[in-house]
């Protein structure tokens, strides 16, 4: 179903520079549609992010494929998510096939989301809590990637880094931010900036206090 729909979004973020073969193939696989709620399945393959409930929203899939092209990842990978929310980003990182972790503080949505992911078997970790002191238990990762905008660098994403590992977040203020690409090299972190995203808010610890 939708395979016409996918490939149309597949060609456009090719279009925008998406040129990560395995990026793009896993886009290809992953039916978007499940992933979004049934009233806006005709949106489901239209590159704009939707509402999934709980004023969360299934990030746009640019964003994805942006976000997942700049972990540079290679098969076998162990990657941390924050933020599951609908699953689709986690769903991509396992069709890559990646050893994917993936956490989600809003309980309701984690229970979703983990009866969907189970139903479609992507075979993923999740864990329901505060994703901005991330998931020491199964540390080092190869790649991080946080799918909330954070007012920084949480200390503690920066030290569950494998060496050469990447940490991709967006960080600015509550409207707009910035994606930065941390890479650990030893003890040393090289920070690279990509500018102007927007991302609902990282609510935790190391993250924006909730309202
Ligand atoms: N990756 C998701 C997807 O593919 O649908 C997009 C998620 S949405 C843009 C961001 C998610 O981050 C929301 O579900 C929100 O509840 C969650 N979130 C916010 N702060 C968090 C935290 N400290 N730990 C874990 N999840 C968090």
């Amino acid at each position: 179903m939708y395979e016409h729909e996918r490939e149309k979004l597949i060609n456009s973020l090719r279009k925008k520079n998406i040129t990560d073969k395995e990026v793009l193939k896993a886009m290809l696989k992953v039916h978007r549609h499940l992933f979004v709620p049934s009233a806006m399945i005709n949106h489901a393959y239209d590159d704009v992010p939707l509402p999934i409930g709980f004023d969360q929203t299934i990030s746009q899939p640019y964003t994805v494929a942006f976000m997942t092209q700049l972990l540079r990842l290679k098969d076998g990978c162990k990657v941390l998510e924050i933020g599951t929310g609908s699953g689709y980003q986690a769903a991509i990182l396992y069709e890559m096939g990646m050893k994917v972790f993936s956490i989600e503080r809003n309980f309701e949505l984690f229970n979703t989301t983990r009866k969907l992911l189970e139903a479609l078997e992507y075979r993923v970790a999740l864990k329901c809590g505060d994703g901005s002191i991330g998931w020491s238990e199964f540390a080092p990762y190869d790649g991080i990637i946080v799918t909330a905008g954070s007012p920084q660098i949480p200390k503690s994403l920066k030290k569950q880094l494998a060496e050469n590992g990447r940490l991709v977040i967006p960080v600015g203020d509550r409207f707009t931010q910035s994606l930065f690409i941390v890479t650990r090299e030893k003890d040393d972190f090289r920070i690279e900036e990509e500018p102007s995203f927007r991302f609902v808010p990282l609510i935790g610890r190391e993250g924006w206090k909730e309202r």
